[in-house]
């Protein structure tokens, strides 16, 4: 048992790493609950960095920016998995940080990523893809077959399905290897998915932890496209799996703050577990409208040291995210301004735009949760979005 240590209460200054959206999001929650947030972000002008009350505008790696924004602090979280785990143990020697840095370090790296969820896999019942690390010309030569057809993804900095190649043959993956620059990989069975869904977690400095419900998502070009909560294809059972899976990893991580966790479940109807974001996750974007603590408030909570929220769903959603697609004309290159004032006459629009002044293809600009009474009417709020914004449905 850990002993319980004093919460760190409003007003005090809350820090976040990051400059991002999910920064921004975090920034409007804390300061919704009377703390002050201080931004390390190297953009003079960002998201997050736009809301906070202060920014201190450096590198991630910046040993005297990090003094300045660990001591400035109570404590410290991070929006961007790709923060070294260096800079978070730094801040460490001045405030509290969650996630810590030891957690952060195993979700940036595939190969200690795939290894903890492997030893998770007896006591949470869930594995990861059959896997190998790809780190020089031998290992290819001994890919044995039942790894192919497969998946190289690079170990570190992948997202949004970057760094990856579908490799059919071991010329595939020698070829896929070398365009990636020779860089560490891993190279990862090509499963049959039905859909892939996600379970968000969060586990405060006593230990607590808390589940929130399973979400169902579509992803488009490798960027998610919707979240449907409750998802229309999950089964009870799927969905119990995936939650008692994720407490389990949340648990043996001794993590502290949010954790999104990613699953696929294959067209037998099995689960795999694919990943681990430590952080607020884009799937968990429906919770800021549609349950009773937004991840956002629940990252605040966790760090502050507080009892955690409540994870209760008061409305089925359907999340959209919207990308700077949006801003032209179907198959033309002419800027437009997207039809807001429409989308926000649908019923249950919740509309959330990130203060990014250039719209760019791929680029997440947004998004909208529809919430509703029933599944069905969130369901055709999203169809009729998709078409007042152009988006095919
Ligand atoms: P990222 O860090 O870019 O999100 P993921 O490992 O989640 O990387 O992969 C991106 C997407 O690629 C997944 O959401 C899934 O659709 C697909 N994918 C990844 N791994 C596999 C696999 N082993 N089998 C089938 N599809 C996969
Ligand atoms: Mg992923």
């Amino acid at each position: 048992m850990s002993m319980k240590q004093a919460p760190f209460l409003p007003p005090a200054r809350l820090g976040v790493m990051g400059g991002g959206q999910l920064g921004r999001m975090f920034v409007h929650a804390a300061q919704a609950m009377g703390y002050k947030v201080a931004v390390l972000e190297a953009a003079p002008d960002s998201p997050a960095g736009q809301a906070a009350d202060s920014l201190i505008a450096a590198a991630y790696d910046d040993a005297a920016a990090l003094g300045q924004l660990g001591q400035s602090c109570v404590a410290v979280t991070t929006e961007f998995e790709n923060v070294p785990a260096d800079s978070l143990q730094l801040l460490a020697t001045h405030a509290f940080v969650a996630p810590a840095a030891s957690c952060v370090a195993i979700a940036q790296d595939r190969i200690a990523e795939k290894r903890f969820l492997a030893a998770c896999a007896a006591r949470s019942g869930v594995a990861p893809a059959p896997h190998k690390t790809i780190a020089s010309a031998a290992d290819i030569d001994s890919i044995e077959d039942l790894l192919l057809p497969g998946i190289l993804k690079t170990v570190r900095m992948g997202y949004d399905g970057k760094g990856q190649s579908v490799v059919r043959t071991r010329d595939d993956v020698r070829a896929a290897f070398a365009a990636m620059g020779g860089v560490t990989c891993l190279l990862e069975k090509m499963l049959p998915l039905a859909y892939e869904v996600s379970v968000l977690t969060a586990r405060g400095a006593d230990g607590a932890s808390v589940v929130y419900p399973i979400a169902e998502n579509v992803h488009r070009g490798g960027i998610l496209f919707t979240t449907t909560v409750p998802g229309p294809n999950v089964s009870a059972a799927s969905a119990a799996q995936a939650q008692q899976a994720a407490r389990v990893i949340v648990e043996e991580l001794g993590y502290v703050g949010v954790l999104c966790i990613e699953f696929f479940v294959l067209t037998d109807g099995s689960l795999v577990v694919n990943e681990m974001a430590p952080r607020p996750h884009n799937s968990g974007h429906y919770t800021m409208d549609a349950c009773v603590t937004s991840q956002f408030a629940q990252q605040v909570r966790a760090m502050a040291r507080l009892p955690l929220g409540e994870v209760r769903q008061h409305s089925p959603a359907v999340m959209l995210n919207i990308l700077g697609d949006i801003w032209f004309a179907a198959g033309t290159d002419q800027a437009r301004e997207p039809a807001w004032a429409e989308l926000l006459a649908l019923p249950g629009a919740c509309l959330h735009l990130y203060g990014k002044e250039e719209a760019r293809r791929g680029r997440k600009m947004g998004h909208v949760t529809f919430i509703a009474p029933t599944l069905a009417e969130a369901q055709q709020q999203l169809q009729a979005a998709c078409a007042l914004l152009g988006i095919a449905p």
